[in-house]
């Protein structure tokens, strides 16, 4: 499993919707991976904060900041292949 497939799956995970094939994949991307485990973390808390707040919704601003953030990480830490998209 790439990040950005980690990330794409990341929000269902946390709100438990994903199936348990998927959960295993992603667990097993948090063993190597301490980006998205460091992702995973922060968007935990986020959402604790929004749910607080008695917003279930995740903003798309939200989405999209993670995203970049993620990115701007993996492209860091490892700049092996230009990837189109
Ligand atoms: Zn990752």
């Amino acid at each position: 499993m790439k990040c950005a497939e980690f990330l794409k799956e990341l929000t269902d995970y946390l709100d438990d919707a994903i199936s348990p094939g998927v959960k295993r994949e992603l667990e097993e991307h948090l063993q190597w991976c301490h980006d998205c485990e460091v992702v995973l973390n922060t968007t935990q808390k986020t959402i604790e904060i929004y749910r607080n707040n008695k917003l279930y919704e995740l903003p798309e601003t939200l989405r999209v900041r993670i995203h970049s953030i993620i990115m701007t990480k993996c492209k860091g830490s490892r700049q092996s292949k230009k990837t189109s998209t």
